[in-house]
């Protein structure tokens, strides 16, 4: 009997509240702090203020737990390309975490780490490693000694053990938990050995939250040291089949399946159908939860990723053959397998099903004609190695609606590449255009037109410029 996501997270909180934390809902997928990134990508973002030391922190023993809805499409952590290819991957998944502010020890967080992997959920320790940052001699050290762990199962890392939740920041040193799946999986080494990422597979990240990074760059110490841990619920799900799959966790299997009746194709069949399969099941959460909380489908900023996120499902659905609507029923399938655990999501059923309608109305307009198009074009270029021009596109970017990486991803699979300079600069002469233009229809209005002259036309200057100016801590 496989653990359901249901059974995990119950057996999560459980654990942590009889340690005294307080049980914290997930918060929203678009994150309230200034500093951070575009999309909550993971359980301490909504904790920042208290990292921070900006408020003082509600809970005692000042100790939290939760299961939060994450998404990593954006900024700094951003998986997007990965999603349909990468089993160990989603754009949207859920994390377990528990949360010290200035509380319990590096030796307790790790200690309980143990017990819950070993004892909780049984995992066989003999499968497990872990690494950790190349300074921190104290958790190699409990690692060793307190847990008994051999020394060969403990790996020091550079990057990947220092984790930061953008390029501005609470930051820290970290220590994680990887799953052995076995040579069948990749060659021996353990997760420092590059090449065999998919047998190491991992599943817990203890961040020892201790630094702030400014706008600079620079590091600082936070006013406390704080225990800020993500488990990957669908990885561990996963695992505790003995699947490196994702796709294996329940509520994955669940979206795969309707992934599937609405293509009419079975997953196994072919490969190219496979990433689309899978595709359309990882983004049918992830579109349904960002509309939910309170995203529409834009031209930019998190609007943008959105709009890219459905587009892209629908065009992998076309491509299975796909001819008629199908995101609501996929929208249905999220409802029915995540609306026991996150009700917030099903008072938004209504608002869900209206904006994936228009905006699903709206791409097929233009979706047969655009790749019409595209197919003509890529059958026009001559030698095998010649770039599809960025002006082929920018028409289907600006005629067609296709988003850049949509465009990318058809013209790859032909085993081709898009000339993006070109692209880039017809984009920016077309925004010059606009500028232009509002300058003038500025003119026609005396006080707007003193202003435009000014400050000049207002520019969406996109998000990481903002993050960098806005920051000040
Ligand atoms: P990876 O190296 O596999 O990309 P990560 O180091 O980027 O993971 P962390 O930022 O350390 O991930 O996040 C904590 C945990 O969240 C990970 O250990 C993993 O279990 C889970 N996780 C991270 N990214 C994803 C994802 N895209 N899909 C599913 N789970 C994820
Ligand atoms: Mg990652
Ligand atoms: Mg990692
Ligand atoms: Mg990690």
């Amino acid at each position: 009997q496989p653990m359901s996501a249901a059974a995990l997270r119950d057996l999560w909180t459980r654990f942590w509240t009889a340690k005294a934390h307080t049980q914290v809902t997930s918060s929203s997928l678009i994150p309230f702090h200034p500093s951070a990134p575009m999309f909550t990508n993971a359980g301490m973002i909504q904790f920042v203020p208290y990292f921070l030391g900006e408020v003082p922190v509600p809970y005692s023993p000042p100790r939290v737990t939760s299961v939060q809805r994450c998404v990593r499409a954006g900024g700094k952590h951003n998986d997007l390309d990965a999603i349909g290819r990468s089993l160990r991957h989603l754009s949207f998944f859920e994390m377990l975490g528990n949360f010290s502010f200035g509380d319990y020890s590096k030796q307790d967080a790790i200690l309980w780490a143990w017990e819950f992997v070993t004892e909780v959920v049984g995992i066989d320790s003999d499968h497990l490693w872990v690494t950790v940052h190349e300074s921190d001699d104290e958790a190699a050290d409990i690692w060793s000694t307190k847990v008994g762990l051999p020394s060969e199962r403990i790996q020091r890392l550079d990057k990947d053990n220092f984790w930061e939740m953008g390029d501005i920041g609470p930051c820290g040193p970290c220590t994680e938990l990887f799953y052995d799946f076995g040579p069948d999986f990749g060659p021996p080494g353990g997760p420092a050995n590059p090449e065999s990422e998919q047998r190491y597979v991992e599943f817990w990240n203890l961040v020892f939250m201790e630094q702030f990074r400014d706008g600079d760059g620079e590091l600082s110490p936070l006013p406390k040291k704080h225990v800020d841990t993500g488990a990957g619920l669908e990885r561990l799900a996963a695992l505790l089949q003995g699947s490196p799959s994702l796709f294996a966790c329940d509520t994955l299997s669940a979206l795969l399946r309707a992934a599937e009746d609405v293509t009419d194709r079975r997953l196994g069949e072919d490969a190219q159908a496979d990433v689309a399969l899978r595709v359309i099941a990882d983004h049918a959460r992830t579109m349904t939860f960002l509309i939910a909380d309170g995203v529409v489908p834009s031209n930019d900023g998190r609007g943008y990723v959105l709009r890219r996120i459905i587009r892209r499902s629908i065009r992998f659905a076309h491509l299975l053959g796909v001819t008629s609507a199908f995101t609501t029923s996929m929208a249905d399938a999220v409802f029915e397998t995540m609306g026991a655990a996150y009700p917030e999501l099903m008072r938004q059923h209504d608002l869900v099903e209206s904006v994936l309608r228009r905006e699903e109305t709206q791409f097929r307009k233009t979706l047969r004609a655009g790749l019409d198009m595209l197919d003509a074009e890529l059958a026009n270029l001559a030698d095998a190695e010649e770039a599809l021009p960025g002006k082929v596109a920018f028409t289907l970017h600006d005629t067609f609606g296709f988003p850049l990486d949509v465009t990318v991803e058809i013209v790859s699979e032909r085993g081709r590449s898009v000339d993006l300079d070109e692209f880039e600069r017809l984009m920016d002469e077309q925004r010059a255009r606009g500028r232009r233009s509002r300058v003038r229809a500025a003119a026609d209005d005396p006080a707007t037109f003193q202003q435009a002259l000014a400050y000049g036309p207002t520019d969406f200057v996109g998000r990481e410029t903002y993050e960098t100016r806005a920051h000040v801590i």
